[in-house]
Protein backbone atom coordinates (compact mmCIF):
# COMPACT_ATOMS: atom_id res chain seq x y z
CA UNK A 1 0.00 0.00 0.00
CA UNK A 2 1.19 3.43 -0.62
CA UNK A 3 1.53 6.18 1.70
CA UNK A 4 -0.40 9.37 1.65
CA UNK A 5 0.99 12.76 2.17
CA UNK A 6 -0.88 16.13 2.52
CA UNK A 7 0.10 19.52 2.25
CA UNK A 8 -0.92 22.87 2.81
CA UNK A 9 0.37 26.28 2.93
CA UNK A 10 -0.96 28.40 5.94
CA UNK A 11 0.44 32.36 6.15
CA UNK A 12 2.92 30.98 3.95
CA UNK A 13 4.05 32.33 -0.13
CA UNK A 14 4.35 28.77 -1.08
CA UNK A 15 8.34 28.99 -1.50
CA UNK A 16 8.48 25.64 1.46
CA UNK A 17 6.56 23.81 -1.62
CA UNK A 18 8.57 25.82 -4.70
CA UNK A 19 11.50 24.03 -2.57
CA UNK A 20 9.63 20.57 -1.96
CA UNK A 21 8.97 20.86 -6.05
CA UNK A 22 13.07 21.49 -6.46
CA UNK A 23 13.52 17.75 -5.27
CA UNK A 24 13.14 17.48 -9.10
CA UNK A 25 13.17 13.74 -10.47
CA UNK A 26 13.42 12.46 -7.11
CA UNK A 27 9.21 13.41 -7.45
CA UNK A 28 9.09 10.30 -9.30
CA UNK A 29 10.64 8.12 -6.66
CA UNK A 30 7.98 9.71 -4.15
CA UNK A 31 5.42 8.89 -6.66
CA UNK A 32 6.35 5.14 -6.92
CA UNK A 33 5.69 4.85 -3.12
CA UNK A 34 3.34 7.77 -2.02
CA UNK A 35 0.46 9.61 -3.25
CA UNK A 36 -0.69 12.96 -2.60
CA UNK A 37 -4.17 13.75 -1.05
CA UNK A 38 -5.21 17.39 -0.41
CA UNK A 39 -2.58 19.83 -1.60
CA UNK A 40 -1.74 22.77 -3.50
CA UNK A 41 -0.26 20.56 -6.18
CA UNK A 42 -3.54 18.12 -6.26
CA UNK A 43 -6.68 18.74 -7.19
CA UNK A 44 -7.98 17.16 -4.08
CA UNK A 45 -10.38 19.29 -2.17
CA UNK A 46 -11.13 17.27 0.63
CA UNK A 47 -8.40 15.72 3.74
CA UNK A 48 -8.07 12.17 3.30
CA UNK A 49 -6.04 10.15 6.43
CA UNK A 50 -2.95 10.47 5.55
CA UNK A 51 0.13 9.21 7.00
CA UNK A 52 2.31 12.31 6.46
CA UNK A 53 1.01 15.80 6.50
CA UNK A 54 3.55 18.82 5.80
CA UNK A 55 2.26 22.61 6.63
CA UNK A 56 4.16 25.47 5.43
CA UNK A 57 2.91 28.52 7.05
CA UNK A 58 2.17 30.36 10.29
CA UNK A 59 -1.22 30.67 11.87
CA UNK A 60 -2.53 34.16 10.47
CA UNK A 61 -6.94 33.66 10.29
CA UNK A 62 -9.44 31.21 11.36
CA UNK A 63 -9.22 29.32 8.01
CA UNK A 64 -6.03 28.61 8.73
CA UNK A 65 -6.40 27.50 12.27
CA UNK A 66 -9.72 24.98 10.70
CA UNK A 67 -7.05 23.51 8.37
CA UNK A 68 -4.57 23.00 10.21
CA UNK A 69 -6.47 21.32 13.16
CA UNK A 70 -7.82 19.08 10.05
CA UNK A 71 -4.76 17.87 9.40
CA UNK A 72 -3.73 16.95 12.43
CA UNK A 73 -7.00 15.13 13.33
CA UNK A 74 -6.39 13.55 9.62
CA UNK A 75 -2.42 13.05 9.44
CA UNK A 76 -0.39 10.30 11.78
CA UNK A 77 2.95 12.58 11.55
CA UNK A 78 2.22 15.94 11.14
CA UNK A 79 5.88 18.25 9.94
CA UNK A 80 6.10 21.97 10.35
CA UNK A 81 8.18 23.23 7.20
CA UNK A 82 9.81 26.51 7.57
CA UNK A 83 10.24 29.54 9.43
CA UNK A 84 6.92 30.55 8.81
CA UNK A 85 5.32 26.86 10.49
CA UNK A 86 7.66 26.91 13.02
CA UNK A 87 7.73 30.21 14.79
CA UNK A 88 5.68 32.68 12.50
CA UNK A 89 8.36 33.92 10.29
CA UNK A 90 8.03 36.63 8.00
CA UNK A 91 4.19 37.14 8.62
CA UNK A 92 4.61 37.34 11.97
CA UNK A 93 6.39 40.40 11.35
CA UNK A 94 3.12 42.16 11.79
CA UNK A 95 2.51 41.22 15.55
CA UNK A 96 4.92 44.16 16.67
CA UNK A 97 1.58 46.20 15.77
CA UNK A 98 -1.93 46.12 16.36
CA UNK A 99 -4.59 44.51 14.05
CA UNK A 100 -5.98 47.44 13.53
CA UNK A 101 -3.09 49.43 12.79
CA UNK A 102 -2.25 46.68 10.23
CA UNK A 103 -5.35 46.92 8.46
CA UNK A 104 -5.49 50.62 8.62
CA UNK A 105 -1.92 50.94 6.78
CA UNK A 106 -3.30 48.49 4.31
CA UNK A 107 -6.08 49.03 3.06
CA UNK A 108 -6.82 53.02 4.49
CA UNK A 109 -3.87 55.18 4.70
CA UNK A 110 -0.95 53.23 3.17
CA UNK A 111 1.34 54.58 0.82
CA UNK A 112 -0.34 53.69 -2.37
CA UNK A 113 -3.98 52.85 -1.59
CA UNK A 114 -5.94 54.77 -3.82
CA UNK A 115 -9.58 53.87 -2.79
CA UNK A 116 -9.23 53.48 1.38
CA UNK A 117 -12.06 51.19 2.05
CA UNK A 118 -11.72 48.38 4.77
CA UNK A 119 -12.97 44.87 3.28
CA UNK A 120 -15.87 43.41 4.21
CA UNK A 121 -16.70 40.39 2.40
CA UNK A 122 -18.27 37.91 4.81
CA UNK A 123 -16.44 35.15 3.43
CA UNK A 124 -13.19 36.35 4.15
CA UNK A 125 -11.64 34.47 7.16
CA UNK A 126 -11.63 36.33 10.50
CA UNK A 127 -7.67 37.83 10.85
CA UNK A 128 -6.34 36.54 14.25
CA UNK A 129 -4.70 39.40 16.00
CA UNK A 130 -1.46 37.78 15.72
CA UNK A 131 0.00 34.87 13.54
CA UNK A 132 1.17 31.97 15.61
CA UNK A 133 3.45 29.09 14.76
CA UNK A 134 1.83 26.15 13.91
CA UNK A 135 2.35 24.22 17.88
CA UNK A 136 0.72 27.04 19.53
CA UNK A 137 -1.97 25.34 18.10
CA UNK A 138 -1.70 21.39 17.70
CA UNK A 139 0.94 19.18 18.50
CA UNK A 140 3.67 19.06 16.14
CA UNK A 141 5.86 16.06 15.48
CA UNK A 142 8.74 17.06 13.50
CA UNK A 143 10.03 20.55 12.29
CA UNK A 144 11.78 21.27 9.15
CA UNK A 145 14.06 24.71 9.54
CA UNK A 146 14.78 27.27 6.99
CA UNK A 147 13.51 29.80 4.29
CA UNK A 148 12.96 27.48 2.80
CA UNK A 149 14.29 24.40 3.77
CA UNK A 150 16.47 22.86 1.11
CA UNK A 151 15.18 20.10 -1.29
CA UNK A 152 17.82 18.01 0.40
CA UNK A 153 16.09 18.36 3.92
CA UNK A 154 13.12 17.89 2.59
CA UNK A 155 13.35 14.72 0.77
CA UNK A 156 15.90 13.42 3.68
CA UNK A 157 13.44 13.77 6.02
CA UNK A 158 10.74 12.66 4.12
CA UNK A 159 12.57 9.68 2.89
CA UNK A 160 13.22 9.13 6.79
CA UNK A 161 9.77 9.01 7.57
CA UNK A 162 8.32 6.78 4.52
CA UNK A 163 10.44 4.51 6.08
CA UNK A 164 9.64 4.69 9.56
CA UNK A 165 12.83 6.40 10.92
CA UNK A 166 13.24 9.05 12.57
CA UNK A 167 14.65 12.24 10.27
CA UNK A 168 18.05 12.98 10.88
CA UNK A 169 19.58 16.01 8.86
CA UNK A 170 23.19 16.09 8.47
CA UNK A 171 24.32 19.44 10.19
CA UNK A 172 24.44 21.02 6.63
CA UNK A 173 20.88 20.33 5.72
CA UNK A 174 19.85 22.02 8.61
CA UNK A 175 19.55 26.23 8.82
CA UNK A 176 17.82 28.97 9.93
CA UNK A 177 17.38 31.79 7.71
FE1 LIG B 1 7.94 31.37 2.35
FE2 LIG B 1 10.12 31.20 3.88
FE3 LIG B 1 7.72 31.14 5.00
FE4 LIG B 1 8.56 29.04 3.56
S1 LIG B 1 9.46 29.77 5.47
S2 LIG B 1 6.53 30.00 3.48
S3 LIG B 1 9.78 30.11 1.96
S4 LIG B 1 8.62 32.88 3.84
Amino acid sequence: MKARIATCSLAGCFGCHMSFMDIDERLLELAQVADLDRSPLTDVRELGPCDIGLVEGGVCNSENVEILRAFRRRCKILVAVGACAINGGIPALRNRYELSQCLAEAFLTGIGVTDPKMPSDPELPLLLNKVHPIHEVVKVDYSLPGCPPSAEAIWTALSALLAGNVPQLPPEGIRYD
